[in-house]
Formats: C-alpha cells, structure tokens, sequence
C-alpha cells in the first residue's frame, strides 16, 4: 500500500487521489491574444521531465481538494506536497 500525503486531511491509501498532470500550468491572461500554435501549447503540451517532478493532484474519495505533489517520474518515489494560492492549512499527521 503507497501513501499520498493530503496537505488536508494526512497520509491516504494512494486509491483516494487521482491524477491532475503537470502543476503551475497559468492561464494565458489574454487568451485571445494568442495566436492558435501558442494556444495549442497552452492547451496540450506538458512538459515530459524523467526525474523529479512537480504535479497536481486531487483528493477525490475524501476531501475533494486540489494539492500539489513532487513525484519521481523514474522511480514513483512521492515527495513534499503543497497547496495552492499560499493557504496553509491546519497541521494534519
Ligand atoms: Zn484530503
């Protein structure tokens, strides 16, 4: 059994999550702006690292939220998560 640590509710059967893809992808703030070839990228060209890398990833059988995970793309090591906007939540063990 594999571990994920929710930043909310602590460490869940791995079963509990699902995955989102790459994080920290922006939204171009002018969307209309672009031109197709730079929306295409936007919409879907990810980044395909080896190694350390950093994902989304939801809490979709418990709390229902969003978080950030490093996770090794080599070895399926998990490592730190985070949360998004800068909200910290409560210490979860
Ligand atoms: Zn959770």
């Amino acid at each position: 059994m594999l571990l994920i640590h929710c930043p909310y509710c602590g460490p869940r059967d791995e079963t509990e999550f699902s995955y989102g893809g790459e994080a920290d992808i922006a939204r171009p703030l002018e969307p209309e702006a672009l031109s197709d070839a730079e929306w295409a990228d936007y919409v879907f060209l990810r980044t395909n690292a080896k190694g350390r890398f950093k994902e989304q990833w939801v809490h979709t059988h418990g709390c229902g939220r969003w978080f950030t995970m490093v996770r090794d793309t080599v070895t399926h090591e998990h490592g730190e998560t985070g949360v998004f906007g800068g909200f910290e939540p409560d210490a979860v063990g």
